[in-house]
């Protein structure tokens, strides 16, 4: 059993910059803790009850760690500027008596690293992974029994190469001493060696063994690119695996949508004001990050509320159009919706219904703006219309209303973050989204981007709303980079990290995937004899509605229940007489899942057909 852990943390961290001017590289911090402390808890919970750390550059703030911690002992390396980190490693050797895991100060990790690496037969374990291709990683060549033959940054150095060094290093007491004995001769000529050229050094003496992970989730964090990449990718996967897999839910509803564990988890923060600065950034993160998903964040600008989608699309419409009259694209439940909005605030609307199921006729459109009475100053239209999947050609209907001056508003809650939209291109001046559907997040925050000189010209309208208000939260935000009223603070995190997640997999990417379990759903839906609604030159690849299997047996909540228990979540249909059900193909959800529904689905109509 292994009891001592080594830290070499004697590093001045200098291509951090500004970041560790006060601070040692190990004292950066996530989720408020710093790093080495996240290490340290680590060590402790995996049994270890000797924890020796070699300092140098602001050893004093290390030293702070031995009153928290009573299993720490610092050594200091007076000549921490012109060594490496043998050097430091050597200054310990009359602290180290028995076997011991070596690790570097600037690591985040899982806790299975080390918990492989004590559990590991061998003595002598060097903990590997396949390449991560973050930049200055250390290469690893073996020979055919997977033990160390050379280390170095440079490919061309090396004859093969198996592995990628993480810097967790399980060592037996006597290799450590074959080490220092190896350094000691090389000192003379180079002081500032690093341990791995030591363990280089006694390789051919003694077996080090590279066990390579596939899958851990860890990082080194030596300059600005690998902080960013540790806080915002690799921490979050940290934090979900050691917290445990949330039991998953596959969402065919039309959001919220099933959602990844580092989503769900990253609301789970410590208590914070929503006042603080700190949750501003957060807040000023996500409304740049938003803008730029569909336009530039100079000319445009997302105003965030706490509600649900519909929430946006009321702010807009309540908002932004004064006397003159608004064209309301009315052909599904949502655009229903907008004209409602329009009759309760007392609008001068103009409802323009169109077939539920297939495109827009333009030159109809056309006619009707050309003949409606008094001046047309907006027109609104449903993106992806989610009552049946129909998605309407708002790249046409935006040229007509450059045309003819209109300002046009979408909504885009269900196809924002999956199909690309430009909002400028468009002639878009003001979109609603939500947090909950292609975006990944969770339920609860609704947006609108604008074009912010669009904007602007809202602020004489005389107010119909007071939390809706578009400009007064604008204008609020502005100024001081809060909301007006109480955000949904551990929404906002989530938000925050389903962003990240969404660059990092990029909209167009996610579009394929989408299309990829829609394709998957098609086929499969035709192949057990059903049909659906809207032609597959219209659809939207986001949410099908389904005709219903005929037959007296068929029961929609029955259907529901053999899906929900198997966990699966499908919908109903959105217009009664259609007699439709919708399946939405969004979210965290892959063709594979999709390929298990339609399983099911031939499972259940055997059932009712029976
Ligand atoms: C989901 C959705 C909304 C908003 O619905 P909420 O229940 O308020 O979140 C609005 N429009 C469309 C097209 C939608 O798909």
């Amino acid at each position: 059993m292994i009891r001592t852990a080594v830290i070499v943390a004697a590093g001045l961290g200098s291509r951090m910059c500004e970041r560790t001017v006060d601070r040692p590289k190990g004292f950066l911090e996530i989720d408020n803790k710093p790093i080495i402390e996240h290490s340290i808890s680590k060590l402790l919970e995996m049994g270890i009850d000797k924890i020796v750390i070699g300092t140098g550059y602001l050893s004093e703030v290390y030293e702070q760690l031995t009153l928290k911690y009573p299993q720490i002992k610092c050594v200091y390396n007076q000549k921490y500027q012109s060594t490496g980190s043998m050097y430091t490693l050597y200054g310990l050797r009359d602290h180290i008596c028995e076997d011991f895991v070596l690790l570097e100060s600037d690591l985040i990790y899982e806790k299975n690293a080390l918990r492989i690496l004590i559990e590991h037969q061998k003595a002598d374990v060097v903990l590997a992974s396949e390449l991560t291709y973050s930049g200055d990683e250390v290469f690893i060549e073996t020979d055919e029994n997977y033990d160390l033959v050379n280390m170095s940054k440079r490919q061309e150095d090396l004859n093969s190469i198996y592995a990628e060094l993480i810097g967790i290093t399980k060592l037996s007491y006597s290799a450590f001493q074959k080490m220092c004995t190896y350094a000691e001769m090389a000192f003379e000529v180079k002081p500032n060696i690093d341990y791995e050229y030591a363990l280089v050094g006694i390789s051919k003496d003694v077996d080090l063994y590279v066990h390579k992970l596939n899958d851990l989730a860890w990082c080194e964090v030596d300059d600005e690119n690998h902080w960013n990449r540790a806080v915002d990718a690799v921490y979050p996967i940290i934090k979900a695996r050691e917290m445990g897999p949330v039991k998953r839910n596959i969402l065919l509803n039309p959001g919220p949508a099933t959602t990844t564990d580092t989503v769900k988890y990253a609301q789970i923060v410590p208590d914070i004001c929503p006042r603080e600065k700190e949750f501003g950034q957060v807040m000023e993160f996500i409304s740049t990050e938003l803008t730029k998903c569909i336009a530039d964040p100079n000319e445009y600008t997302t105003v965030l509320f706490g509600g649900s989608g519909t929430a946006a699309v009321e702010s807009i419409l309540g908002s932004v159009i004064d006397q003159d009259a608004v064209v309301i694209i009315n052909n599904g439940a949502y655009g229903k919706r907008m004209c409602q909005m329009a009759e309760v605030y007392g609008l001068n609307y103009l409802e323009y219904k169109s077939p539920i199921a297939d495109a827009i006729d333009l030159e109809a459109l056309e006619a009707f703006i050309q003949n409606s009475f008094g001046k047309v100053s907006h027109l609104a239209i449903v993106h992806n219309e989610t009552t049946t999947g129909l998605l309407n050609d708002i790249e046409a209907v935006g040229e007509l209303c450059k045309k003819y001056h209109i300002m046009m508003i979408v909504d885009a809650m269900s196809s924002f973050a999956a199909i690309p939209i430009d909002m400028k291109q468009m002639n878009i001046s003001y979109l609603a989204a939500s947090s909950n559907k292609n975006l990944q997040g969770m339920a609860g925050v609704s947006f609108v981007i604008a074009h912010k000189d669009h904007l602007e010209g809202t602020r004489q309208i005389k107010p119909r709303n007071l939390y809706l208000h578009l400009y007064a939260q604008y204008h609020h935000f502005v100024i001081t980079k809060q909301m007006r009223f109480t955000p949904p603070v551990q929404t906002l995190y989530a938000l925050k990290q389903a962003i990240i997640e969404t660059k990092r997999e990029g909209i167009t990417n996610r579009y394929e995937r989408y299309s990829k379990s829609w394709e998957t759903l098609i086929e499969g839906i035709a192949q057990l004899g059903l049909t659906h609604l809207v032609p597959k030159n219209h659809h939207s690849k986001i949410i099908t509605s389904i005709i219903e299997p005929s037959g007296s047996n068929y029961d929609f909540d029955e259907m529901h229940n053999f899906f929900y228990s198997r966990g699966f979540t499908i919908y109903p249909g959105k217009l009664d007489k259609l007699n439709t059900f919708r399946v939405a193909n969004i979210g965290d959800v892959t063709y594979k899942d999709m390929e298990e529904f339609i399983h099911l689905l031939e499972q259940y109509l055997k059932r009712i057909n029976r």
